[in-house]
C-alpha cells in the first residue's frame, strides 16, 4: 500500500479546492488529469486505489502498453492524449484515448474525423493553442486560430475547449488569462491547462482541466 500517492492526490485535491473557493468555482468543474507518462502501472495503481480515475498520457505507443490492463479492471477509467499526435497515429488514438488534448492542424483534423468516423467512436478534442507563439513548439498559431476552429466547427468532431502549455520559465498567469479570454470569444467553455507548477494559478483563471505530473508522482524517472 503507497501512502505516498494516496497522500499527494489529497494534497492537490486539497488545493484545487481551495483555489476554486477563492475563485468561487466549483470543484465539480474541475477535472484532475493525472499525468502518468513515463510511471509504470505499479506506480499508477496506488492512484487508483485513491479514487482517481481520470490519467493522461503524451504517448499512443506508451498508452497502449500501459492501459488496456487497467482499464479492463477498471471500466471507469477516462484517458486523455495531452502529447503531440502524428497524423497517422489517428485511428490509434481514437481508439485508445477518450479525450485528445492536441489538435492543432488541419491534416491531423482530417485525419481524426476520418478515423472517428470509420470507428463509429467520437472522442471530444481541445485545440491547442501555441500560446506563447513560440517557433519550435506545438499548437495551431494564435493568428491562425479563428480559422482553424471554423475548419473543426465544419469538420463536426466534438470540440471540446482550448488547450496550451505557455512558455518555459515565464510566469504562466498571463498565457492561461489569454486563453481563457480566446476561449469565451469563441463561445468555448472548456479549458485544459495548468501543470504541477501551476494549476491552482490555472484554476484561479478558469481551467477545467488541469495536467498534473510530478505533483502526483514525483519526479519523472
Ligand atoms: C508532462 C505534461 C504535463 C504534466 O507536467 P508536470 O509538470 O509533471 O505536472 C502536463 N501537460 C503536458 C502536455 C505534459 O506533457
Amino acid at each position: 500500500m503507497d501512502n505516498t500517492a494516496a497522500a499527494r492526490l489529497a494534497e492537490v485535491n486539497a488545493n484545487i479546492a481551495r483555489a476554486c473557493k477563492q475563485a468561487r468555482r466549483s470543484p465539480e468543474d474541475i477535472t484532475l488529469i493525472a499525468v502518468s507518462k513515463t510511471h509504470p502501472a505499479e506506480a499508477i495503481q496506488p492512484l487508483i486505489d485513491a479514487g482517481q480515475r481520470v490519467f493522461g498520457e503524451n504517448r499512443v505507443q506508451e498508452a497502449q502498453a500501459k492501459w488496456p490492463a487497467l482499464r479492463e479492471a477498471y471500466p471507469d477509467i477516462e484517458l486523455h492524449l495531452i502529447g503531440q499526435l502524428q497524423s497517422n497515429k489517428a485511428e490509434e488514438a481514437v481508439a485508445a484515448f477518450d479525450v485528445i488534448h492536441s489538435l492543432d492542424r488541419l491534416s491531423l483534423l482530417t485525419a481524426l474525423a476520418k478515423a472517428m468516423d470509420k470507428a463509429g467512436r467520437q472522442v471530444p478534442c481541445f485545440v491547442q493553442v501555441n500560446i506563447g507563439d513560440e517557433a519550435q513548439k506545438g499548437g495551431c498559431p494564435l493568428a491562425e486560430l479563428p480559422a482553424f476552429l471554423e475548419q473543426v466547427r465544419a469538420a463536426a468532431i466534438p470540440l471540446a475547449g482550448l488547450m496550451c502549455i505557455p512558455p518555459a520559465d515565464t510566469e504562466a498567469a498571463p498565457f492561461f488569462a489569454m486563453l481563457a479570454k480566446l476561449a469565451a470569444d469563441h463561445g468555448l467553455t472548456g479549458l485544459s491547462m495548468g501543470m504541477s507548477s501551476d494549476y491552482e494559478t490555472a484554476v484561479m483563471l478558469g481551467a477545467t482541466h488541469v495536467r498534473v505530473g510530478s505533483a502526483l508522482f514525483g519526479a519523472r524517472g
